[in-house]
């Protein structure tokens, strides 16, 4: 079973206080809810014997050359530092390396209670484990960098939550589990060598291409790397209507990934200021605020590097979140809007579409979806979104002088527009209902909607319910935050 693959574990090779080495605590009775058998065979695992990760999943075996270890790591948390984090229900098993060459860090999450736990149980539960797995696969079909995940089991321990929940462990894998909070833990606890040595050591596994460089400019650019692709990350989730909900600075993936998946949502009606987490009554992670936030994370790594870097060249390499978010931005809602030539309206084209879509709370996806569509469709799909469609009217007739401009077939505008625009993402009721039949048992509607998902892009008459508005009870879930 594990011939696919080359084993390692680099991240043991750090100096000790990193880390603490520590064996999974078991789970009882447990049973697989989900196994990715498309990631699994491209990581060289033979999916037909799926069966035998149970046991692992579970905690209650390794397989020869895993040796688990719960990394440190602090972070600002809604704005405050917290020197008290670190994988308080992680393990970091090992590292493997597919037949296509790539590595993947294997991480399973719930496994026990570790010297980071603090007050927790070091368990996670199925329903927050499901939400993870299928919003992860989710965004990596909507081609938006994120963690993977692997498989999951629940098991038959009782987690006390709210009420008492169903225990549940994930295999999240990624190409590095690095956060920008382990590089605030070496600056604040550690000192400027140890930051030297996690800089190399993340640049060696994860940004080879820069390895070669002399020093600063080597760390510049790294620095540079890691801005422009959180920057890139968060136009991503803006244009595509993923509110994150937790961007503490131990949640941002070091790689740009999306990382830890929380109380996050994807916005059905749109609304600008729109806030996921009702825990954060604040808003620091509403939607809107996203951009900024992804900002304030860069500063935070960088102040981490104050004692290894320039203060100019940490500005300089700062400079690229802005230049960065804003052209990916555009770039992405120009596409969203089928417009491939250049007009120096088109920004407020777009800004003044998101006035009109917050103000008349328009569903966000079925709007652009709708919008894709209206060569073939016509009008209809969009204005019928509008409690006042004299609105819609208005901004489409100026969308429609603009298209003037643009020279491709409005055939071709069609097919390049529902490429990028999803006709089905991860509604929140949807989620809700695949959780409710997993409580039961039932993990069929989970496999189903994970199908779904497989093809956000594609139209799928078979499953045209699944792209249908949120019923009533489904708008505006109170998604806890616990975990
Ligand atoms: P999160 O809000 O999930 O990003 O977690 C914040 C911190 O709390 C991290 O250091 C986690 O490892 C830790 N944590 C979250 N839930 C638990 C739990 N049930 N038991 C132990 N630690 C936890
Ligand atoms: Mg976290």
């Amino acid at each position: 079973m594990l011939n696919g693959f080359k084993i390692d574990n680099r991240y043991n090779q750090l100096p000790e206080h990193f880390y603490t080495h520590l064996q999974p605590t078991p789970l009882q009775e447990p049973k697989l809810v989900c196994f990715n058998d498309e990631l699994a065979a491209s990581m060289g695992l033979d999916p037909a014997q799926k069966q035998d990760w149970v046991a692992v999943g579970a905690g209650q075996q390794l397989f020869e050359g895993m040796d688990p270890l719960a990394m440190k790591y602090t972070g600002h948390q809604f704005g405050v530092y917290n020197p008290d984090l670190g994988d308080g229900r992680g393990l970091l098993m090992w590292e493997t390396t597919g037949p296509d060459g790539r590595r993947w860090d294997w991480h399973l999450k719930g496994a026990g209670t570790t010297p980071y736990s603090r007050f927790g149980d070091g368990r996670a539960v199925l329903r927050s484990t499901l939400r993870e797995y299928l919003c992860s696969e989710a965004m990596h079909h909507l081609g938006i960098p994120t963690t993977r995940a692997l498989f999951m089991v629940s098991a038959k321990d009782p987690v006390m939550r709210e009420s008492i929940e169903t225990a549940a462990t994930l295999m999240r894998v990624a190409q590095s589990h690095i956060r920008f909070g382990h590089f605030e833990y070496t600056a604040y606890h550690q000192g400027p060598e140890d930051t030297r040595v996690l800089l190399d050591h993340t640049i060696r596994l994860h940004f080879p291409e820069l390895e070669a460089l002399p020093e600063p400019e080597r760390y510049r650019r790294w620095l540079e790397e890691v801005v422009t692709r959180t920057a890139r990350l968060v136009a991503q989730w803006q244009a595509v209507g993923f509110c994150h909900g937790v961007m503490n600075s131990d949640n941002m993936s070091i790689i740009g990934d999306t990382f830890d998946y929380g109380p996050y949502a994807f916005l059905d009606d749109f609304d600008a200021g729109f806030i996921c987490n009702h825990t954060d009554q604040g808003g620091r992670y509403a939607y809107n605020r996203q951009p900024q936030i992804g900002f304030i994370n860069c500063q935070y790594l960088a102040q981490s590097l104050v004692h290894v870097m320039e203060a100019d060249e940490l500005r300089k390499a700062l400079r690229c979140y802005e230049t960065t978010y804003n052209s990916t931005f555009e770039s992405l809602m120009k596409g969203k809007l089928g417009l491939e030539t250049e007009d120096e309206g088109d920004m407020s084209l777009i800004m003044d579409l998101f006035s009109l879509m917050h103000e008349q709370r328009v569903d966000y996806t079925r709007f652009f979806r709708g919008l894709s569509t209206r060569h073939s469709r016509g009008d209809a799909p969009v204005r019928d979104l509008f409690v006042d469609r004299s609105l819609a009217d208005d901004w489409l007739a100026r969308y429609e002088a603009r298209l003037q401009q643009e020279t491709a077939a409005g055939s071709q505008r069609e097919k390049a527009m529902c490429a990028v625009n999803p006709k089905y993402i991860l509604r929140n009721y949807l989620a809700q209902e695949a959780i409710q039949d997993a409580q039961t048992g039932h993990y069929e509607t989970a496999h189903r909607l994970l199908e779904v998902l497989k093809r956000p892009f594609d139209e799928q008459p078979e499953n045209e319910a699944y792209a249908a508005l949120p019923p009533d009870w489904g708008k505006h879930l109170e998604i806890s935050c616990s975990s």
